[in-house]
């Protein structure tokens, strides 16, 4: 890899486990990496970076830690707290691409918007029970709203309500720092799409193009407007 590769990864748990992982051991310079919660005893089963030692302490904090002990000559930067449209173009404009595993659609659109904003590729991801996606956008490829228009208001559970199996955040975090990789390598793979699906045991991707009535993709979006996140939902 050449120039020094800054990755902020925004949540530390099932999904942003295996991104840190994988990431901290491919030769990533640097990582920063925000969450707001502490290790939970019921989520150790997917948040595969902690143990039941872990259980009640800050999940930046243990994750650090891990990385640091995994990639010795690592750069680990942590910010305990929520990604939050106050501060979300300031920390994206200082990092290559964001890898998103938050565990709430708000910030999922809300990484998207401010990473579009910011000129900033965006790897991001959600999973329910058995299944989930993986997503690419780059500033001039399709980006989430392409793909989910908005924040859903009335639905949904979230994956705490709903659950989420071990295995396939597993496999989505894999696929985000895939996709993570391949973009710190110089490929561009904006707009590819990854379903999986465990119990159908079908891996598969397809290809999102910029939808025309895309507020975001049209500009229609040009601030990051704290009401277009307070909307509850899932991930
Ligand atoms: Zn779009």
């Amino acid at each position: 890899m050449s120039a020094p590769q800054r990755v902020l990864v925004v949540g530390a748990g099932g999904l942003g486990s295996p991104v840190l992982r994988q990431l901290a051991t491919s030769g990533v310079a640097h990582i920063t990496v925000i969450d707001d919660d502490v290790v939970d005893e019921s989520n150790l089963q997917r948040q595969t970076l902690y143990t039941g030692d872990d259980v009640g302490q800050s999940k930046i904090e243990r994750a650090a830690r891990v990385l640091r002990k995994l990639s010795p000559g690592l750069s680990v930067h942590t910010i305990e707290g929520r990604f939050v449209p106050g501060t979300a173009m300031a920390l994206l404009s200082d990092h290559s691409l964001v890898v998103e595993g938050a565990d709430n659609l708000a910030t999922k659109f809300l990484v998207a918007d401010a990473a579009r904003l910011a000129g900033v590729p965006a790897v991001q991801a959600g999973a329910v029970r058995w299944a989930g996606w993986a997503f690419c956008a780059l500033p001039d490829s399709a980006c989430l709203r392409c793909l989910f228009e908005d924040i859903p208001r009335d639905q949904v559970e979230t994956c705490a309500e709903a659950g989420v199996v071990g295995p396939v955040v597993g496999v989505l975090g894999g696929l985000e720092a895939a996709l993570a990789l391949r973009l710190l390598q110089g490929e561009r793979p904006g707009g590819e799409l990854w379903h999986y699906d465990a119990l159908k045991g079908v891996i598969r991707k397809t290809f999102v193009r910029r939808r025309s009535d895309c507020p975001l993709c049209a500009g229609e979006i040009q601030d990051l407007r704290m009401e277009r996140y307070t909307a509850a939902c899932a991930a």
